[in-house]
């Protein structure tokens, strides 16, 4: 379970305690997959959470109308690691990611790492979140590369997003 749980989330998705409005900006770290040609992204990549990983990346929720922070929390959402989101946000990931498989030599991996996210909710506006970084800028993180030919894998050492030591936790 993260920082924020479901219950959490609801409550602070509420009327803002100040303002009274609905409409909120969240910021999160989301699950994304990207296919990747000699080491360069091939796409922008697709979201791959579920509801319950949105809820559990998520480490800021404000208020779009006066800023009010309902929600704000500095650990990283993967591992608890304390104070270690802001350092996250602006490095570059520590896995790096080979121009070809290591096993096959084959040119295309698919990779899939946690991409900072922003979201803005509202009442009947479906979640639909923005990365602020994609692969290679600081604050995207590799989690796992797979080649597309064979069945080689490679998992980040440690937590991949703040890289501290570990264990990581169970996500939902
Ligand atoms: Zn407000
Ligand atoms: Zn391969
Ligand atoms: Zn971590």
């Amino acid at each position: 379970m993260g920082h924020l749980d479901e219950a959490g989330f609801t409550r602070a998705l509420g009327p803002c305690a100040s303002c009274g409005s609905t409409v909120h900006q969240l910021d999160a770290y989301l699950d994304r997959q990207i296919s990747m040609m000699l080491g360069d992204a091939n796409d922008e990549g697709r979201w791959v959470h579920d509801g319950e990983k949105f809820v559990d990346g998520t480490f800021r929720i404000a208020c779009v109308a006066c800023k009010q922070v309902g929600f704000e929390h500095a650990a990283c959402p993967r591992c608890h690691h304390d104070d270690a989101l802001p350092g996250a946000l602006t490095t570059r990931s520590r896995t790096a990611v080979p121009k070809r498989c290591p096993a096959c030599n084959d040119t295309e991996l698919t990779i899939t790492g946690f991409a900072p996210a922003t979201v803005r909710t509202g009442v009947g506006r479906p979640p639909a979140p923005t990365p602020r970084a994609l692969v290679g800028e600081p604050g995207f993180h590799v989690a796992v590369l797979a080649c597309d030919a064979c069945d080689w894998v490679a998992v980040a050492d440690g937590c991949p997003i703040c890289g501290s030591a570990g264990p990581l936790r169970e996500r939902p």
